[in-house]
């Protein structure tokens, strides 16, 4: 068979599973199989695939169909100004979470010399960002996840910023090192019986533990506004991303641990979906 004919193939199978983007997808799969970029596929519609080709092709195909995300299916998600490595032990790195780092940027400046927490830092993907173009900011990257902890590290190298990074697995309770002029993160917000009615592609696909925050959705938020009381240093900034409906409960959690609210920013669907507040 040819490149045209099983992307052709892919589309075919991916339309009917109603998978939304299935050109762009079977392409970014056929690329992936053939190690060769999206311009070659274009160029060489007749290239007959070698049968290993096509058999790891259809078996991508096939994955995808059942709705596993593209991110987990190459390994890869551009985020910001990189491309960082995700596994299915890492939340896939979200085009909000951007707004974020955007607002970081905006706070900070190249003169100062920054440390940087990052609570809960999954693939690396807020904290490297900043890394990356802050030459003079180091950082520190907790997490849970040992898995988590690991691609963190192999993102950090890739993006040339690991000997400013230190990187520990551990839970937000018990980390005691350091104090920091800013702390970021992205804790898991969603209500768990909420959970379910999330998009297939994540509720199946991502990792709970990154996602699920207890009953009331705050479970994780109440333990990382209380650690981040303890480690910011006076007048640091600490910035939350949260969920849609949490804002005034997670305001009021920050007042009482002592920070005063800057601004709240809103994602790209009008959503509240960051706290941005200094300790005073
Ligand atoms: N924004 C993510 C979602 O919509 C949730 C991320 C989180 O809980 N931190 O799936």
């Amino acid at each position: 068979m040819n490149i045209n004919s099983a992307l052709n193939y892919g589309v075919k199978i991916l339309s009917n599973k109603l998978i939304p983007n299935p050109y762009l997808d079977s392409e970014i799969l056929m690329s992936k199989t053939i190690n060769k970029d999206r311009k070659y596929l274009l160029l060489n519609p007749e290239m007959t695939l070698a049968e290993n080709d096509l058999i790891n092709f259809q078996k991508l195909i096939e994955k995808r169909s059942r709705g596993k995300p593209l991110a987990y299916l190459t390994n890869k998600k551009f985020f910001w100004n990189s491309e960082f490595i995700v596994t299915k032990d890492t939340l896939i790195p979200r085009p909000d979470t951007e707004i974020i780092v955007e607002n970081i940027l905006k706070l900070t400046n190249l003169k100062n010399q920054l440390n940087i927490l990052d609570i809960g830092v999954g693939s690396g993907c807020i904290l490297l960002s900043i890394l990356k173009e802050r030459k003079n900011f180091y950082g520190t990257g907790i997490d849970i996840s040992k898995k988590c902890i690991n691609i963190s590290k192999i993102n950090a190298i890739n993006l040339n910023v690991f000997s400013r990074l230190k990187l520990y697995k551990s839970n937000v309770d018990k980390f005691n090192l350091g104090k920091y002029d800013l702390i970021v993160s992205n804790p898991p917000y969603i209500k768990k019986f909420k959970l379910k009615y999330l998009e297939k592609d994540v509720v199946k696909f991502e990792p709970r533990l990154a996602l699920d925050g207890g009953l009331d959705g705050l479970s994780e938020i109440r333990n990382v506004i209380k650690k981040s009381s303890e480690l910011i240093k006076t007048n640091g900034k600490f910035i939350l991303e949260i969920g849609f409906d949490q804002k005034n409960k997670v305001i009021n959690l920050l007042n009482k641990e002592g920070f005063y609210i800057n601004s709240t920013l809103k994602d790209f669907a009008a959503n509240d979906r960051c706290i941005v507040s200094t300790k005073i």
